[in-house]
């Protein structure tokens, strides 16, 4: 048993795919590493489908994510669905309107994307705040934005633990404001995921590097919210031979492509175990 895992009671992890295509050899891999880790420490493994993105959540995908899953060989203790849940991610942002930390946001992504002025490289570019400093007539789609600087005044310095990086400040500005209920939708991935991993008592989240930026965004609505804070295990991405992440675009084939071309599962999870890089 880890340190940080020491005294904190039962470790639960999860998995939490979005059902917006099929799963491949990165998500097996991630899904592994949460498993496993839970497993050897006697833990429970909670699976969580991340669907409040209802333009592009389909339910053929959900059924062959479970599958694939089973197929792997792993087994969940509990299996949470985000559109069920819609109820609580609304409760969480009326307690943020009521702390006046959020404000509504009229703007388009392409009205966004004009106003930045200088290229930010991978991450999109933070929003430049137009609706905080003009408030606009809501008789239109909004979303609603946390205000950051004044969410950060609220909680003043904040830190999390990454296994690999170690004790991290969170340092969320560099996103802005960022969404935390959509237009089409009332919430966004960083309002659902930090509710949701308090309510299924996730101690360690075990995902993928790509996310490691979200977190700080999550310690900051932790805080807020008065929820506890698991420990992070961000891990590496799964990459070809050419060390390019695989991707859908790439053309690998998904697992379930495998799984009905007759490999066995539980020997590509046997395969992928020995082959993963450390966390
Ligand atoms: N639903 C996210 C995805 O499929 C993962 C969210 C998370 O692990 O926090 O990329």
């Amino acid at each position: 048993m880890t340190a940080r895992s020491e005294g904190r009671g039962q470790v639960v992890t999860r998995f939490a795919p979005s059902p917006t295509g099929r799963l491949h050899l990165g998500h097996a891999a991630s899904a592994i590493r949460a498993h496993d880790f839970a497993r050897a420490r006697g833990g429970r493994f909670v699976l969580r489908i991340e669907d409040i993105d209802g333009t592009r959540s389909r339910l053929e995908h959900v059924a062959a994510i479970l599958e694939d899953l089973r197929w792997l060989g792993l087994e969940w203790d509990e299996l949470v669905v985000q559109s069920d849940r819609l109820a609580t991610y609304a409760a969480g942002l009326e307690r943020l309107k009521a702390m006046a930390l959020v404000y509504p946001c009229v703007c388009t992504r392409a009205e966004i994307a004009a106003s930045a002025s200088a290229p930010q490289g991978e991450m999109a570019p933070a929003y430049p705040g137009t609706c905080r400093l003009h408030p606009p007539v809501l008789d239109v789609p909004h979303c609603w934005r946390l205000d950051m600087a004044k969410a950060l005044e609220v909680t003043g310095p904040l830190t999390w633990h990454d296994a690999s990086a170690g004790t991290v400040v969170a340092d969320p500005l560099p996103q802005g404001d960022v969404v935390l209920a959509r237009k089409d939708a009332p919430s966004s991935y960083h309002l659902a995921v930090t509710l949701d991993d308090a309510a299924q008592g996730v101690t360690d989240v075990v995902r993928g590097v790509d996310l490691f930026e979200a977190t700080h965004v999550h310690r900051v609505l932790q805080a807020l919210l008065g929820l506890p804070v698991p420990a992070y295990r961000h891990h590496p991405l799964v990459v070809d031979a050419d060390g390019r992440r695989l991707a859908k675009r790439d053309g690998a084939p998904t697992l379930e492509a495998r799984r009905l071309a007759g490999e066995d599962g539980a020997g590509l999870a046997e395969r992928l175990r020995s082959s993963l890089p450390s966390s």
